[in-house]
């Protein structure tokens, strides 16, 4: 393997920026040749390709986004569009590509790989955590800081009105975020799509919130909660059963996604980018680097796509206990 390309696919996270840093520099430490895929799959079939070296990469280990910009390509899903795609590439005559991106990326290296016999690992990035042979994504960390900054602020005039807050935060099919922040926040309730805690429940523990002396509440939920109810909702069901809350609701939405990576996450993508170049170079392919026992660890991609990710149902109990 002479020459690598490095592609960021799907949604963007913060620590992108840095894993592209990271794998063009191991690059360079081995003497080879890193070539930037602009716009994910798209720019694949588009050949939208740069040389980088070692100093294209200055100052972007603190910046969020992704310099090669990512994209959503559905030409990539075809025969014909994967098949330009692997022109461009040999055109190039890059021997192997790193993809950080979610599972839907993975999935499309792994066809990829099955139709041209092509060398690929990917690094996970995404802030919902919800990748299978890593306890953290890239982004996820970052997210978690951000998310509970935020309900520290809402905290603030929460309480200063006597007033219980809905809060939603990402995750469609993965409550990490919210019970990891929700328990940083110090929320009374977390609402999350593995577990279903009922309605009635999340009312019965507002009522005893309320009893026990607490003049405001944070409630967070996830997108994809298994109540089924968004926080609109919510906010009504609370205002009819308990008529003398003031409720309010705050999506937070694409914040969550962008800002400066935290430091964990700038020396996760480091770490990561450093053993996906080094796995290729020793003709490892089909592998996602993740982190495992504080490890930097491999886990073949189609394990990667296919198992879940579960939450610590530990967490829901320690909540519990710290809302008494
Ligand atoms: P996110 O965490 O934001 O969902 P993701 O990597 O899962 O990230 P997707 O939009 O699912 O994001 O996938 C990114 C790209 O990967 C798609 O736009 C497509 O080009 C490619 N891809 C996904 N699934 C396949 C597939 N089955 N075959 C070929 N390519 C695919």
């Amino acid at each position: 393997i002479k020459k690598i390309g490095v592609l960021t696919s799907g949604g963007d996270s913060p620590g992108m920026n840095a894993a592209i840093r990271s794998v063009v520099r191991t690059c360079a430490f081995h003497n080879i040749e890193c070539i930037g895929i602009y716009r994910g799959y798209q720019g694949m079939i588009e050949g939208d390709f740069k040389e980088m070296g070692p100093r294209s990469v200055n100052n972007i280990v603190n910046k969020g986004g992704t310099i090669l910009k990512s994209a959503r390509s559905k030409e990539f899903m075809s025969p014909e569009g994967r098949k330009k795609a692997h022109d461009n590439l040999v055109k190039a005559e890059i021997d192997a590509f790193v993809v950080i991106g979610g599972d839907g990326s993975f999935t499309g290296a792994l066809v990829f790989n099955k139709e041209f016999d092509f060398p690929v690992i990917g690094i996970p990035g995404t802030i919902d955590n919800d990748i299978f042979g890593t306890s953290h994504t890239l982004g996820y960390d970052t997210a978690l800081n951000t998310v509970v900054e935020v309900i520290d602020k809402i905290r603030d005039t929460a309480s200063s009105h006597n007033r219980l807050f809905f809060v939603e935060v990402m995750g469609r099919d993965a409550g990490h975020i919210a019970l990891n922040a929700g328990i940083g926040a110090g929320a009374e309730e977390i609402l999350i799509p593995e577990e279903d805690l009922g309605l009635e429940r999340l009312v019965e523990s507002l009522e005893k919130s309320k009893l026990t002396g607490k003049s405001s509440s944070i409630v967070v939920v996830a997108e994809g909660d298994k109540t089924g109810k968004n926080v609109f909702e919510l906010k009504e069901y609370v205002e009819e059963h308990m008529p003398e809350y003031d409720v309010r609701v705050s999506v937070l939405g694409h914040m969550q996604r962008g800002g400066s990576p935290s430091c964990f996450d700038r020396v996760l993508a480091s770490r990561l980018g450093v053993k996906a170049v080094e796995s290729l170079l020793e003709n490892k392919t089909n592998f996602m680097v993740g982190l495992i026992n504080d490890k930097v660890a491999l886990t073949p991609l189609e394990q990667a796509i296919k198992g879940h990710c579960e939450v610590d149902k530990e967490l829901l109990r320690v909540s519990d206990i710290m809302s008494i």
